[in-house]
């Protein structure tokens, strides 16, 4: 069978042909954020021949971040997609290979395990867990509804449209300090609406953000309404001290509360926590042996590009280990 290897960085997207043939792989990885793509570079390395499934988001959260800083080896920063691009050519020059497909079920039970794609079956004696997390919703009326009409949760992605617009951004943490400052770029105003008094943030970012003149806060608030028709006209807004109620004009709503892990396809499959992370120990194992977590599906603690990558890295390692053990 022809294995299409994609070439991201021009766009030549090849999808692989339809095949009920069950493909065998010492190593499949789901996934192909830094975890994902770093777990590749390890196995490939190994001779393991890993294939990568891309799933629906080819890079993850990070190839959505207009510039990381935080990344060693880049004193300039460097923007997530490129950084998804060199990790992707690192993996592909050791021999991985790079598909667009997305696992839909998964077979843990007995070795090989089964994993069905879109297109396809794959046994795997390894499987490699990087699924990642999905941004959280507020879930509250008219948020769904003006999705994509001005209400996002991708600053990068959707920040052009609101050139010279007021916007409000929801959320505490790094995200929404981060994607607010970037939408400082395009937008007139900029207002942070956070649910306490303190930020969640790192202090570079609280920094940067309170200092900046189109930056304002709106403290101990929650969003309880999105307000339009074919665009965010207003939100309703509430003080969570007084009880008070409002209405806030503006044109979108970036939404950065958190994410939630990609694990729906491993319910009682694998060991869970309560939040629905998948439990990994310290050599990245989860409940199955032979099957490996890494990134932020297992890491509900750090969720940095690093820390995913060297999760990654370790995942290949322990599935060289195990391969070794069983004498795959
Ligand atoms: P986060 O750190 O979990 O912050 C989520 C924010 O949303 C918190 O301020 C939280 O409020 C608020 N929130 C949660 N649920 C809410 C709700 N229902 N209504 C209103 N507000 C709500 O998530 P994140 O900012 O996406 O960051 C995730 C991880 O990625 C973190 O570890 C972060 O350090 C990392 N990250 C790092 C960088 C960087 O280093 N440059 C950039 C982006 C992300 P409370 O504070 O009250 O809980």
């Amino acid at each position: 069978m022809d294995f299409n290897l994609i070439n991201f960085s021009t766009g030549n997207v090849k999808q692989p042909e339809s095949d009920q043939t069950p493909q065998h792989v010492k190593v499949l990885i789901l996934g192909s954020g830094p975890a994902g793509l770093a777990a590749a570079l390890y196995a490939a390395r190994a001779e393991l021949h890993p294939i990568v499934l891309t799933g629906t988001e080819f890079g993850g959260q990070v190839s959505l971040t207009y510039t990381v800083e935080n990344y060693p080896g880049f004193p300039d920063g460097i923007g997530g997609s490129q950084l998804i691009e060199l990790f992707q050519k690192q993996a592909e020059k050791f021999g991985a290979v790079i598909e667009f497909d997305r696992a839909t079920g998964v077979d843990l039970t007995k070795r090989p395990f089964v994993i069905q794609t879109d297109n396809r079956t794959i046994s795997a004696d390894s499987l490699i867990i990087t699924t990642g997390a999905t941004p959280r919703y507020l879930d509250i009326p008219g948020e769904r509804e003006l999705t994509g009409r001005g209400v996002s949760y991708c600053a990068t992605c959707d920040g052009w449209f609101f050139k010279e617009k007021d916007v409000v951004v929801v959320g505490g943490g790094d995200s929404a300090l981060e994607e607010g400052l970037f939408l400082t770029r395009y937008a007139k105003s900029v207002t942070i609406i956070h649910r306490r008094d303190s930020l969640r943030a790192g202090a570079i970012l609280q920094n940067r953000a309170m200092n900046h003149p189109k930056i304002r806060f709106i403290w101990n608030t929650v969003v309880t309404e999105v307000v339009g028709e074919d665009a965010v006209k207003t939100i309703k807004i509430k003080n969570v001290i007084t009880n008070e109620v409002s209405d806030h004009k503006t044109d979108g709503v970036f939404i950065f509360i958190g994410h939630s892990p990609n694990t729906q396809l491993f319910e009682g499959k694998l060991e869970m926590s309560q939040d629905r992370y998948l439990i990994v120990d310290h050599l990245m194992k989860t409940s199955v042996p032979g099957v490996f977590a890494a990134g932020e599906v297992g890491d509900s603690h750090f969720k940095q590009v690093i820390t995913s990558a060297g999760m990654g890295a370790a995942a290949a390692i322990s599935a060289n280990h195990f391969l070794e053990q069983e004498e795959i």
